[in-house]
């Protein structure tokens, strides 16, 4: 099988053809009362409205070192990422977080403060970074991890680096860490920074 593209991962747009009420097929209207087209079924009268994704991580510190996994999973196959993934139904931001440091580092670790709070509105997505202080140096990854490590901050790969959520929230550790001072950072990033990664 070839491999598919990352949109096949995340379909964007994430056009529906088929009410997952009824079955029947859906059509693309503005429904009364509402400014945006959305995908509505003449049928059942569902209408499926669409909203960002929350994708939850860490920044787990070790000494002065952070914690990185190298990828086992398309999209950016082999590349490095803070430990994050899509929030899970029925969870909180702090236990998805929690839960993706475990699923893929194996790491042990006491949650800090909400760090990076990144808006990627082409993508659809929000992304909430954790500080995370790490209690073992002893690592578990799982089966979505090539390998995890621990790397000095002049060691960082920033060309290996998977997403641009991830190489700002280690940009801005860099800068605050000296001081140990981590006010919480909210920025979007847009498709020409995106574009650069
Ligand atoms: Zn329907």
């Amino acid at each position: 099988m070839n491999k598919p593209a990352p949109t096949f991962y995340y379909p964007n747009p994430r056009t529906l053809h088929y009410c997952t009420q009824c079955g029947k097929s859906l059509e693309r209207i503005i429904p009364p009362d509402d400014n945006r087209v959305r995908d509505a079924c003449p049928h059942c009268g569902a209408v499926h409205y669409q909203n960002p994704r929350c994708v939850v991580g860490l920044v787990p510190i070790l000494d002065e070192r952070v914690l990185l996994c190298r990828r086992a999973i398309e999209p950016q196959y082999n590349k490095w990422t803070l430990p994050a993934g899509f929030m899970e139904l029925g969870e909180t931001t702090a236990q998805g977080a929690m839960r993706e440091a475990d699923e893929e580092a194996g790491a042990q670790i006491e949650l800090g403060d909400l760090y990076t709070v990144i808006d990627v509105p082409h993508a659809e997505q929000v992304h909430f970074f954790y500080l995370a202080k790490v209690l073992s140096p002893e690592l578990n990854p799982g089966s979505e991890s090539l390998e995890a490590d621990f790397f000095a901050f002049d060691e960082i790969p920033w060309d290996e680096i998977a997403f641009r959520t991830v190489s700002t929230t280690l940009e801005y550790l860099i800068q605050d860490f000296p001081t140990q001072q981590f006010p919480l950072r909210n920025y979007a990033i847009s498709p020409e920074k995106a574009r650069q990664s």
